[in-house]
């Protein structure tokens, strides 16, 4: 085992990993940027090493730097979180090269599944069926029309090397694919430096449903129940929940199975996440695999009674995977992201929580690195805390997310709490009759009678 892991991140995942350490008896480092020196994870690590400025590409993002503080600190392991440089293959690669353990899995894994246009061909010869798209990504127009055309409108057209939404738009006929691929590219190159693109049949009204993996160096490997993560805005997840209300017993046993020898053919390890598109015919498509844990994985741990980063952490020292693949769901949990953003208009909110209180009881889980009087640097995402419900039924973790949510209060910022509140009265979502359109509806359903009213 190791005695020492460095945290290459921040907020609420960097506490989560701090737990996860201590709790196997290890000592933790906790990496930050100027604007984090009075951020919580720098307080509850073991130690704390300043890695540069505000801007990620200098700090959170600088190899260099994150190496050279496991070097001096003697950290002989690192835990990259999720965001900045989890599935960035060069990250593990270096650290091999430097006598420090990468908890994740290897880069080979990683490049494999970090071009989407790769992962679907890998995916298709491991028998997962892949949304309907083009052969190859490009960056020529001309090649993208006759893509389109093959496929049928409406499409998507994804950045090759893309995540967190940026460089995805829906085009609906031949007459606007011209103006949206070039607003695409932009935003792919801006993002990732990359801009190529990749064409896919746009599924209306499918469910976004996701399976858990992990998997040892020693070639086990094991596929868990599935996260609904339908409710989303811009391509962005807002609440997740487990099981989802639309998938049966028989249906989660069949896509567990080909999860499981998907992630085996290709030797998976440590954790990650594979994405599905599910028509209401319950035809699944995988649609890409995250090598990282993922934000949404407490929901996993609550119905499961697992601990994912502790088992990541010990299959990372070589530990042979300990969860049985017996291992049963039970109950229902459900997770709302709680972002510092105005609940009508989204613009982030950062600025000074003058007020701080958190729901707690059997049942609540809150992971958050907020804390009262903190000032909440306008520099990174805007996730302040995730709350996490679980009871023995849906309608039962929906009552109890309700009124953790009533007796949580953030002051001094805007939060989306009132909107989370707003999704789950929703008759719709309470008969767990929503897919990925939902909150498009929903939200124009609440702009027309605000103007109304
Ligand atoms: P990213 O890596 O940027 O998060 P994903 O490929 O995971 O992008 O897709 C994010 C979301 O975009 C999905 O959860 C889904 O809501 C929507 N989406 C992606 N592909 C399609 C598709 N082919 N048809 C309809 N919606 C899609």
């Amino acid at each position: 085992m190791f005695s020492k892991i460095l945290i290459a991140n921040r907020g609420e995942i960097a506490l989560r990993i701090i737990r996860a350490a201590r709790e196997l008896g290890l000592k933790t480092v906790a990496v930050f940027s100027e604007p984090d020196k009075n951020s919580l994870h720098t307080m509850l690590a073991d130690e704390k090493i300043c890695i540069g400025p505000a801007k990620a590409s200098e700090s959170y993002l600088n190899i260099p730097n994150l190496i050279s503080a496991a070097e001096i600190t003697k950290a002989d392991a690192i835990h990259p979180g999720y965001g900045f440089l989890a599935e960035n293959p060069r990250f593990p690669e270096i650290c091999e090269t430097s006598g420090i353990t990468f908890i994740g899995p290897p880069g080979s894994i990683m490049r494999l599944m970090g071009d989407k246009n790769r992962a679907r061909q890998e995916m298709e010869k491991a028998k997962l069926p892949v949304i309907p798209g083009g052969d190859n990504s490009t960056e020529d127009i001309s090649e993208a029309k006759k893509i389109a055309k093959k496929i049928g409108y409406p499409i998507i057209l994804k950045a090759a090397a893309g995540g967190g939404g940026k460089g995805m738009r829906v085009v609906r006929s031949a007459s606007n694919l011209e103006e949206q691929f070039s607003i695409a590219q932009n935003e792919a190159k801006a993002a990732f430096g990359d801009s190529s693109l990749y064409l896919e049949k746009y599924l209306h009204k499918a469910r976004h449903i996701e399976i858990q993996v992990i998997g040892d160096t020693k070639g086990n490997v094991l596929a868990l129940g599935e996260r609904e993560c339908s409710i989303q805005r811009k391509y962005q997840k807002l609440l997740e929940e487990t099981p989802s209300p639309f998938i049966d017993e028989k249906f989660r046993k069949k896509l567990i199975k080909a999860v499981h020898d998907a992630a085996h053919f290709i030797g998976y390890q440590s954790l990650g996440t594979f994405e599905f598109l599910v028509d209401d015919r319950k035809k699944y498509y995988f649609m890409e695999a995250n090598t990282r844990v993922q934000v949404e994985h407490p929901i996993t741990e609550m119905v499961y009674a697992i601990d994912l980063i502790k088992e990541q952490i010990k299959i990372a020292a070589g530990n042979k995977l300990s969860l049985s693949p017996d291992l049963r769901l039970s109950g229902h949990s459900i997770e709302c992201r709680i972002n510092a953003e105005d609940a009508e208009t989204f613009i982030p909110s950062p600025g000074k929580i003058d007020f701080l209180s958190f729901p707690g009881g059997e049942g609540i889980r809150v992971d958050s690195a907020a804390y009262n009087n903190w000032q909440i640097p306008p520099d990174y995402d805007s996730l302040v805390a995730k709350i996490v419900a679980k009871a023995p039924t849906r309608e039962e973790a929906i009552k109890k997310m309700i009124v953790a949510l009533e007796m949580t209060t953030i002051s001094g910022i805007k939060t989306n709490i009132p909107l989370h509140l707003a999704i789950l009265s929703n008759s719709d979502f309470i008969k767990g009759d929503y897919d990925i359109q939902f909150m498009e509806k929903f939200l124009d359903k609440m702009n027309s009678s605000r103007k109304k009213g």
